[in-house]
């Protein structure tokens, strides 16, 4: 499937995750919590696509949805595979077993997602053997693992360590290794360097940089760190509320904001330039329940440009050139 010379990964289209609430004396409206409300998206080979928003706004329910770790509740996912068009929700439990392969997770947390009773090279080596890549014993598995391990910047005298023997930014290394040990075509980075000092965290994004243009990857990268996804991401997208808001290449998204929730995120990056004036945009109040969201653009209660028709009416998800995306019925560029 061909866009603009771009094979697109993923087409991800009207896509809902909702779970639902335990107590059941509620009106039916407001019994499910919407994490994800309707997200369309295509993924194209080879970007680095940066997801941002903030805490609860459904960013890694999303990710996860993509790999059906949870299967969504409407909408389709689509894999494009050698020429096939693969509908994730579709397929049986064994056949995505098969192709989960294709698909991995990059956690948060690098203490939690290593089992403590396993060595790196067992970790590693778990998933080759159950995806049949190698029979357990198999002596190339040893110099395979090796050669992972390398690539992620961990030496082959650590294969026989355990997780606890191990720095934060060296089991996240061990996390990755896991990951692309399979050969993937589409990674999700859950918040991968959030739990890691600044100074790792770097080492951590460089190396993620260079295993893609490596193996060739595709990555959809979670965070609430706008300054990280920026120095990442070919293109970014905004979440608000379990919806994509704005979506656009990376230069175009800072050069020309047009949501005024995008405006207020990047308004909070710390800035080096002290003749840089810019206004910093407080957003007032919590971002609402998923459950019960407000009516009309779910951020009218605490947007800034709030008119009427925002309260009654859901901005459509406009394509305004230029790649940029947005859902807003008066985006900034208008304002000016
Ligand atoms: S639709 Fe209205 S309330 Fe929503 S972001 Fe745009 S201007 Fe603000």
């Amino acid at each position: 499937m061909e866009n603009e010379n771009r094979k697109v990964l993923l087409t991800i289209r009207d896509l809902k995750q909702y779970f639902p609430v335990k107590k059941t004396k509620l009106r039916e409206a407001q019994r499910y919590v919407r994490a994800n409300d309707g997200i369309s998206l295509d993924i194209y080979a080879g970007e680095t696509l940066g997801l941002v928003g903030e805490s609860g706004c459904g960013k890694s329910t999303f990710g996860r949805t993509l790999l059906q770790l949870y299967p969504q509740t409407e909408g389709q996912v689509i894999y494009h595979k050698d020429g096939k068009d693969i509908d994730l929700k579709s397929l049986s439990k064994e056949k995505m077993r098969v192709l989960r392969k294709d698909l991995q997770l990059i956690f948060q947390d690098p203490y939690s997602s290593l089992n403590p009773r396993m060595t790196v090279g067992q970790i590693i080596g778990e998933g080759l053997v159950s995806h049949g890549i190698f029979k357990r014993g198999d002596p190339a598995m040893k110099d395979y693992i090796f050669k992972v391990m390398e690539n992620c910047g961990l030496d082959t005298y650590m294969f026989g360590r355990y997780p606890h023997q191990f720095s934060g930014g060296q089991r996240q290394r061990i996390g990755i290794a896991r990951s692309l040990a399979l050969n993937p075509a589409f990674v999700v980075c859950d918040e991968a360097v959030s739990a890691l000092d600044v100074s790792i965290q770097s080492q951590i994004l460089n190396l993620l940089s260079d295993l893609k243009e490596q193996q060739n990857l595709t990555y959809l990268f979670i965070t609430h760190d706008l300054s990280v996804v920026k120095y990442i991401s070919d293109r970014i997208g905004v979440m608000y509320l379990g919806n994509m808001v704005e979506l656009a290449p990376t230069e175009e998204l800072f050069a020309n904001t047009l949501h005024p929730y995008t405006e207020a995120l990047l308004s909070a990056i710390p800035v080096v330039d002290e003749n840089d004036k810019r206004e910093r945009i407080l957003l007032e109040g919590d971002i609402p329940s998923p459950v019960n969201p407000p009516s009309g653009c779910k951020f009218h209660t605490r947007c800034r440009y709030c008119q009427q028709k925002c309260k009654e009416e859901v901005p459509q998800w406009t394509n305004v050139g230029n790649d940029h995306y947005v859902a807003c019925h008066f985006p900034l560029a208008h304002k000016e």
